[in-house]
């Protein structure tokens, strides 16, 4: 199968802290009441359309026993920075280890994608050779079956 690609962060590269772990001041761990007051409306509509699918997706509030947290931020002008899904991964020898997923990770399967990714992500840090490192964890390629598979486990597909 296609590998997908490890890292589709785009500019969440330039605000990531050196292990490319996301700072957590705006973290929430769930979708707000209204995400999308801080953005202009063109900006605001695709983000409201992506929590509308995601709402209507049957997605669960945490995948391999993490939260799915959404975290976003704009721009001065009400453009998106990010707008993104992450977890956190909850193997005890990795230091700070995570993974997310931009709203815009939906190329095959819909939102749900981004669930199954980050689901098979969380999944690959409990086997080596991710199980005792995290910097490797970090980098670990996902497949498109990897996300198949979780989608099956999940229900999603
Ligand atoms: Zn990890």
């Amino acid at each position: 199968m296609d590998a997908m690609p490890a890292n589709a962060e785009g500019d969440a590269a330039a605000v990531a802290d050196e292990d490319g772990f996301m700072p957590q001041a705006d973290v929430v761990a769930e979708p707000l009441t209204d995400p999308f007051a801080a953005y202009n409306p063109a900006a605001g509509s695709s983000l409201r359309e992506h929590m509308r699918q995601w709402a209507s997706a049957g997605i669960p509030k945490s995948v391999g026993g993490s939260l799915l947290e959404f975290e976003h931020r704009a721009r001065t002008d009400g453009s998106i920075q990010y707008a993104r899904w992450r977890v956190r991964c909850k193997n005890p020898r990795h230091r700070n280890c995570g993974k997310s997923r931009t709203i815009g990770s939906t190329t095959t399967f819909g939102v749900a994608e981004i669930a199954g990714y980050l689901h098979a992500w969380l999944l690959a840090g409990n086997e080596p050779p991710y199980l005792d490192d995290g910097f490797l964890h970090r980098l670990a390629v996902v497949t498109s079956e990897d996300v198949q598979n979780s989608l099956t486990e999940l229900g999603l597909r």
